[in-house]
């Protein structure tokens, strides 16, 4: 049984270096103080995009470049890492805040050239910031609801109501399908020429993770699987939700595909699938998504399976 811990901290988005510090965010005047130290960190982003440089490297900005306080705006507090507090800023663009270097670029275009500890970062601090827009108003009544515990929760303005509200991650299940020393992948019709790439879906309510895999595989390409095993997990900052990576036997190979979501699904060997990487005829998905590294490790098993 590998350590799922160190597992999955090697995905991108996983290996996060930062101390949440939860008991802070309760602790006003400590934030407040937080908020005026020069030490202090904050990652603005605006309309979902975080500031990086030219070269796609994290700029953060200190308090003396971007008063928070004086500006009215509601940093959300994601940690400490060596004894200097991190804040994520959701700048609007009536802020009037303008960097004086780098600019506010797409996460996923900016990823790889970020050192992991500053992708899962981001990543993070995307998916707070995304969750705190989206639930301006509460859901139970439909009154404003206000930020509390420093972006980690909100709460119902309505005195007959009060709900308070949590940070949510949508779960999605990921899995390598095999039968004998085939792996199956599978292409949507909007991807990019070539591509291809495991078998995915989000979980229903009332459904294990296990079936969520078995039902997605059935549902797509007609499938019934036999085994599945957990491999391992991944934030997913697009913008808010969780991958959880499986390995999953199939009990034969007889594919009858959903054409509504899948155009094409292949079973490869991996001598086979790497002839058609090389030629180029066949493209995995971007390397920072756990199913390229979920392709990728089933290509490098030493065993078949
Ligand atoms: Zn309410």
């Amino acid at each position: 049984m590998p350590n799922h811990l160190a597992y999955s901290a090697l995905n991108y988005f996983g290996a996060s270096d930062l101390d949440r510090a939860h008991l802070r965010r309760r602790d006003a005047a400590w934030l407040s103080q937080r908020l005026q130290d020069p030490a202090t960190v904050l990652l603005p982003f605006l309309h979902l995009k975080p500031l990086l440089s030219d070269t796609h490297q994290l700029m953060t900005l200190s308090v003396n470049e971007l008063p928070v306080q004086d500006l009215g705006l509601s940093p959300i507090f994601l940690g400490l890492k060596e004894d200097r507090a991190y804040f994520a800023i959701d700048l609007q663009e009536n802020h009037g805040f303008i960097p004086l270097g780098g600019s506010f670029q797409e996460l996923w275009e900016a990823t790889l050239p970020l050192a992991r500890p500053q992708s899962s970062l981001l990543a993070y601090a995307k998916a707070m910031i995304h969750w705190n827009r989206q639930h301006q108003f509460c859901y139970v009544c439909g009154a404003p609801a206000v930020s509390k515990d420093a972006g980690h929760g909100r709460k119902c303005t309505n005195p007959a109501c009060h709900t308070s509200h949590f940070p949510r991650t949508d779960t999605a299940v990921i899995a390598m399908v095999t039968c004998g020393d085939s792996g199956l992948l599978a292409r949507q019709a909007s991807w990019p020429k070539g591509q291809y790439a495991t078998i995915a879906g989000f979980l229903e309510p009332g459904e294990t993770l296990e079936h969520a895999v078995a039902r997605e595989v059935q549902e797509e390409v007609g499938l019934q699987v036999t085994q599945v095993e957990y491999h391992s997990s991944q934030p997913w900052p697009f913008p808010a939700s969780i991958m959880v990576g499986f390995t999953a036997r199939a009990e034969n190979t007889h594919l009858h595909l959903d054409p509504a979501e899948i155009e094409d699904a292949r079973w490869f060997t991996r001598s086979q699938l790497k002839e058609l990487m090389s030629t180029g005829e066949i493209k995995l998905p971007p390397a920072l998504s756990i199913s390229y590294r979920l392709i990728q490790d089933w290509l490098n098993a030493d065993v078949e399976q």
